[in-house]
């Protein structure tokens, strides 16, 4: 800072630079309330000439951003200064305040005060220094603003995220139900022919790689058509509801139920040998024999049984499960048949031939025997013979 002096005499030499400086400095007399000194660069600054300058009062040319004014903050420091505080943060101190220019523009500044303290005339004076600071600000106006539009899209991308997650969830659950739709039987909720397709593939996979037993439940309500005729459609339909509901809530979580068609029922049991097989029909038969409906009263099942046999063809081990159903339905009805394991005759073959007609006879007749043993070891079961 400069003394009072060597300020004036510096004014008449660098007068145009002075004018033209981006910083303005003044001397304000603390005492008298007055400015006794602006430097030219004001005239730049706030587009008022000096004179006018100095006649206004520190609250005229300074407006800070809180309610107190600037010259009270000035007179608590100075206060403070003359209780003896000289601390550094009192003696100088830099504020943002604002100024007007004669058109009533904002001219945005940091304002670095200090006060000096004349022993000998036993004055109070503050130097101040003025910067304009308006770019800087528009500047952090503008990350301000940049930033809460920033923001304000976070906020809508989130709302938006929210916003597509619940979508996705409407969707999956949508398509949970496309997928039960299209998998199940509208009227008993078991599952459909479309489905047993797809699962009967992975499941003779299953069997074929793993040698894990692979059954079939094949189950066809008894004198259906007799309770169409006396009870009329409708009752029928809430017969095959119930008698669905009753299967659902009594096999287990991996056991496949589907609707055949009609009042005809399949039940597919991964792991499951024929014994364990039976043991679920017959579970299932009585359950139905004891089912009153409605109207109706009782209504009886008949079932057959099949294990799939090593390495059988869908259709040889299905057509084995039908004709045991045809059975059961000739057994009176009301029964558990379990299907006869047609095993393949092996016939002879002409490579087998030794050459020697003693031994390729002995040969044959071995195998004659073994298909003998074969066939004796076709299996039916009737389970209702076997319990009564
Ligand atoms: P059986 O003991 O020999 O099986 O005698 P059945 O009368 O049950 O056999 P049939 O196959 O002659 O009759 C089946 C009946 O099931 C005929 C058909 O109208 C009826 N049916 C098939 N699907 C439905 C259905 O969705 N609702 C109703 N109410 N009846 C059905
Ligand atoms: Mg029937
Ligand atoms: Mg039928």
């Amino acid at each position: 800072m400069f003394t009072f002096d060597e300020l004036d005499n510096l004014k008449d030499k660098y007068q145009t630079l002075l004018e033209n400086l981006d910083i303005c400095t003044w001397i304000y007399n603390y005492s008298t309330k007055k400015f006794i000194y602006i430097s030219p660069s004001i005239t730049k600054l706030r587009k008022i000439t000096i004179e006018k300058a100095m006649k206004e009062t520190l609250d005229d040319a300074f407006f800070t951003y809180h309610k107190k004014k600037f010259s009270k903050l000035i007179e608590a420091r100075v206060e403070s200064f003359l209780n003896g505080d000289k601390k550094e943060d009192t003696i100088s101190k830099t504020y943002e305040a604002k100024q007007f220019d004669r058109t009533q523009k904002i001219i945005e500044v940091e304002v670095f005060t200090k006060i000096v303290f004349d022993e000998e005339k036993n004055h109070i004076y503050i130097y101040g220094r003025i910067t304009d600071i308006s770019p800087r600000k528009q500047l952090e106006l503008q990350f301000r603003k940049e930033t809460r539009h920033k923001k304000d899209i976070i906020k809508k991308l989130v709302i938006y995220e929210e916003q597509v997650a619940q979508i996705l969830n409407e969707l999956n659950e949508k398509n949970e139900t496309l997928r039960n739709i299209a998998n199940t039987d509208e009227l008993t909720g078991a599952y459909n022919r479309h489905y047993f397709d797809k699962v009967i593939i992975t499941e003779l996979e299953r069997n074929n790689r793993y040698y894990e037993s692979l059954s079939l439940i094949l189950f066809d309500i008894d004198h259906f058509k007799k309770v169409n005729d006396t009870w009329g459609h409708s009752t029928g339909d809430e017969v095959l509801i119930k008698v669905s509901n009753i299967i659902k809530d009594n096999i287990r979580k991996p056991d496949v139920f589907i609707r055949w068609g009609g009042e005809e029922f399949t039940i597919l049991l991964p792991q499951t040998n024929l014994e364990g097989a039976i043991v679920v029909a017959n579970k299932l038969r009585v359950l139905l024999e004891n089912l009153e409906h409605p109207h109706v009263g009782r209504v009886t099942a008949s079932f057959a049984v099949a294990e799939r046999l090593s390495g059988e063809s869908f259709e040889n081990w299905f057509q084995r499960l039908d004709s045991a159903l045809y059975k059961a339905k000739d057994n009176g009805r009301n029964c558990v048949i379990a299907a006869e394991k047609h095993i393949t005759e092996t016939h002879w073959k002409k490579e087998w031939e030794s050459g020697n007609s003693i031994i390729d006879k002995q040969h044959k007749y071995l195998l004659l025997l073994s298909n003998k043993l074969l066939k004796s070891a076709l299996v039916t079961v009737d389970i209702k013979e076997t319990q009564n």
